[in-house]
């Protein structure tokens, strides 16, 4: 076994696997961006290497810096993880040229995967069923289109070098094919440095099932059950569960079979997955990443293995011991919990994490590459922690998932935390099988506003506020104000909040050891035990709030009803408005212009995409939110873009009356 270990990435996946090189007894070595100087992966890593700026472009994704770090630091072996290098085949030739061990596959068969399209004639050649489509060389926008209409409207164009969910467009009809096209190539070409495409059939009710396979040098490849990754949204998977549910067993075996024939068919060495699309009992290929998944934590919960340790020690020539794979116990759900606003169509979110709180407790597993007080920036992927539960049946995982994410505080960036939840505790995800269209079917419920705050959060967001004053009595600030608390008798005092659009004031008297707060004309007696967490008792009921202070408002979580952030109108609280109005269309993110559609002059129409600004790995297309004439245009492709800077000036077409 080696004694050293780089990983050349970043986050939760570079924690992880560093976990299991410890436990191995290996020396861990980090590189990291002038960004993540102060990252978790570094922190907890023996020796680490600055690599260049925080761009990826610049620093992990720097084959040669790279592979001088691991020379200048004596590592004996490079785990890639997912993203950045792992599947680049000239990154794996690079490692093998410096003498250090590759963890993964040999390049041969990551370039004969690497592609999409050329993947898939080979696996057509192994007999793999495949999704009706053209996948060929030839990449004229008019022989595209007659190929679209060949297979059948409605087709999903891909980038053949694409991943995680980038350079997909579906197309309804072949009036919208060559516009987006055009899109898919522009991705393709901006994030793979590769405009090719495919073309499939668009299947309209399909299941993301894939299956782990495992392979030493020896000659054995195994298939490590199945995994559901059918939730999804933009293409990318935000639930994962392992093995696959509601699958007959004919399929199961089916689908494991195709698996391991297609890894063999590529000589396949080490950890990788297989993915397929299905329909029915019907499965076609449809990909295989030829690295370790986002997911694989639920098949090591199912299986037992650490699939991280299995590929150190494939890549350092060893057996695997067993010759047909353990069986699964149980079944595990994951959750990726990412920094994005779900109901600002799953923007990407930026900020400092000024909570951060994870769950635990027993079948709980959390792999997370931030800490409270670390910074969610616009570089990198933004996923900030993963949330597994194991558990004898599903209904046990999805259970103890969802009493987990009931746990989870996430506070500084926007997260998709309420609309994982509500996935989870949708009878249509508990009962059946989901398809991918799950999250655009139930939009309704996966995307609702929180409920308007319950009577019991305003109790205890002000009950909060008092209890800050009081036990900062003497300082100074926001929270201590000493001008209804007396030593004798009762004091008065109003305290407004603000819950949604909702001002609520309440009225508050000061007993001796507990508070007479009156709401909407009822008196109640308050009291509180401080936590974390609090528990605040109204009259003769005792319930949990978490509470805490930040910015002039109060976050207030009840446990499995719901979390509000109330503002506390009477204190300090800074001044925030939208920088956009209808005429200034502003950037909602930092990140980089990847076109602009328009020019001063320019008549257009609400819902028209203007800019397309990319971010965190996804492409926004930034629409008029009025008809319009564009004034000026004050940005140009390539160019940085800072979170509320303007990007077109319009001048509304005459204003509608109201009606
Ligand atoms: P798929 O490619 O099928 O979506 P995964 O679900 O395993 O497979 O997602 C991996 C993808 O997620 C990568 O291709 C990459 O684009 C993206 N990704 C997620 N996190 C990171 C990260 N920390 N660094 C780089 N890429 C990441
Ligand atoms: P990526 O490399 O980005 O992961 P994939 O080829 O794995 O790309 O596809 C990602 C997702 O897009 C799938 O999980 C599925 O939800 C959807 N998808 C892919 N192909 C099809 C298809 N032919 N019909 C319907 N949905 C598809
Ligand atoms: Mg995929």
């Amino acid at each position: 076994m080696f004694r050293s270990l780089m990983v050349a990435n970043r986050g939760e996946i570079a924690v992880r696997v560093f976990r299991t090189a410890r436990r191995m007894g290996l020396r861990c070595i980090a590189v990291h961006s002038e960004a993540d100087a102060g990252a978790m992966h570094v922190a907890m890593a023996d020796e680490a290497i600055a690599i260049g700026p925080a761009a990826a472009a610049e620093s992990y994704l720097r084959i040669e810096r790279i592979i001088e770090a691991a020379r200048r630091t004596g590592a004996e072996a490079i785990h890639p993880g997912y993203g950045f290098l792992s599947e680049n085949p000239a990154f794996a030739e690079a490692c093998a040229a410096a003498g250090i061990a590759f963890v993964g596959p040999g390049p041969a068969a990551m370039r004969a995967m690497g592609g999409k399209a050329a993947a898939k004639a080979l696996m057509e050649k192994a007999g793999v069923p495949l999704v009706p489509g053209y996948h060929g060389a030839a990449q004229d926008p008019g022989l595209l289109a007659a190929e679209a209409s060949r297979i059948g409207y409605p087709v999903l164009i891909k980038a053949s070098a694409g991943g995680g969910g980038r350079g997909m467009r579906v197309v309804a009809d072949a009036a919208a094919f060559v516009e987006a096209l055009a899109g898919a190539q522009r991705e393709a070409s901006a994030s793979f440095g590769d405009a090719q495409v495919l073309v499939e059939r668009y299947l309209t009710r399909p299941r993301h099932i894939e299956v782990q396979v495992l392979a030493d040098t020896h000659g054995t490849t195994l298939a490590l059950s199945t995994r559901d990754c059918s939730i999804q949204r933009r293409h990318q998977k935000i639930v994962e569960e392992a093995p696959a549910p509601f699958i007959s067993d004919a399929m199961r075996t089916g689908i494991e079979a195709a698996a391991v024939a297609a890894a063999r068919a590529v000589g396949y060495v080490n950890a990788g997955t297989i993915e397929f699309i299905a329909e029915d009992d019907a499965f076609f290929f449809m990909e295989m990443n030829t690295r370790l998944q986002v997911e694989h934590p639920v098949t090591e919960a199912v299986t037992g293995l650490d699939l991280v340790e299995w590929q150190l020690r494939i890549a350092a020539g060893e057996a695997l011991p067993f010759t047909t794979a353990p069986a699964v116990t149980g079944h595990a759900v994951e959750v990726r919990l990412c920094a994005e606003d779900p109901r600002a169509g799953w923007r990407p979110s930026t900020g400092r994490l000024s909570r951060f709180v994870m769950p635990d407790g027993e079948g709980v597993r959390v792999d997370t590459g931030v800490r409270e007080g670390d910074s969610v920036t616009p570089h990198y992927d933004s996923m900030i922690a993963k949330i597994i539960a194991h558990g004898g049946t599903r209904g046990d995982a999805i259970a103890r998932l969802r009493a987990a994410l009931a746990a989870t505080r996430v506070e500084g960036v926007a997260t998709n935390l309420d609309a994982l939840a509500a996935i989870l505790a949708h009878a249509g995800f508990a009962e059946a099988a989901p398809t991918t269209g799950f999250i655009a079917a139930h939009e309704d419920v996966v995307l609702a506003p929180p409920p308007p705050a319950p009577t019991r959060a305003l109790i205890a967001a002000a009950v909060a506020v008092l209890v800050a004053e009081r036990d900062a009595e003497g300082g100074a600030g926001p929270w201590c104000r000493h001008d209804g608390w007396r030593l004798f008798g009762r004091a008065r005092r109003t305290l407004t909040l603000r819950a949604g659009d909702r001002p609520v004031t309440l009225a508050i008297a000061y007993g001796p050891a507990a508070w007479e707060i009156t709401l909407d004309g009822a008196t109640h007696n308050v009291s509180a035990e401080a936590g974390p967490p609090m528990r605040v008792r109204i009259d003769d009921a005792r319930y949990v709030a978490d509470c805490s202070l930040r910015d002039g408002s109060v976050g207030v979580t009840l446990p499995g009803q719901g979390s509000w952030r109330i503002a506390v109108e009477d204190a300090l609280t800074p001044a925030s408005g939208d920088l956009a109005g209808d005429d200034r269309i502003a950037s909602p993110i930092p990140g980089r212009v990847a076109a602009v559609l328009c020019v001063a002059g320019d008549a257009v129409t609400r819902g028209q995409v203007l800019v397309v600004i990319e971010a965190m790995k996804t492409e926004l297309r930034i629409a008029a939110p009025v008809d319009g004439t564009v004034a000026r245009v004050d940005v140009a492709a390539g160019d940085q873009v800072e979170e509320g800077m303007e990007l077109v000036k319009l001048e509304a077409a005459t204003a509608s009356a109201p009606g």
